[in-house]
């Protein structure tokens, strides 16, 4: 038997090491220096998440970095109560700059989440990597 697990405890999660290539290198430099970046569109003006080269919404390959806020609110998520590494949860949060991010919640209790919430990212070790975004409630 082992002891049960306190509902109210605060989230956390291994992350394993993000995959670096060159689309998305700047993107983990400025997470090492706790920056969140985005890419926009120049000929459409939509911005986009994941980073990209070519924009998602019109094939353009004027896409340039822009520095976010990180915020947002939950659009979904989901909890996973058996973990061996204890309960975490993943979900969407909808960036104030429109983009969808999937992503992991920390700092919450997993009864903690609401769909709507305010989240802030912040940056997370992983293993042996860059840090992660991860978000956290505002
Ligand atoms: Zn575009």
């Amino acid at each position: 038997m082992s002891e049960p697990r306190d509902p109210n405890a605060a989230m956390t999660r291994p992350i394993p090491a993000p995959v670096v290539n060159v689309e998305t290198q700047a993107f983990w430099d400025a997470a090492k220096e706790g920056r969140f970046l985005i890419k926009r569109c120049v000929d459409c003006q939509k911005a986009h998440w994941y980073p990209r080269a070519i924009c998602p919404f019109c094939a353009s390959s004027e896409t340039v970095w822009e520095e976010s806020p990180g915020e947002g609110v939950i659009y979904t998520y989901s909890v996973m109560h058996r973990s061996p590494t204890g309960p975490y949860a993943i979900g969407y949060v909808t960036l104030d700059e429109g983009p969808a991010v999937l992503t992991n919640f920390v700092d919450v209790a997993p009864n903690g989440l609401a769909i709507g919430m305010k989240v802030r990212v912040k940056f997370q070790p992983t293993e042996g990597g860059p840090p992660a975004p991860v978000f956290a409630p505002a």
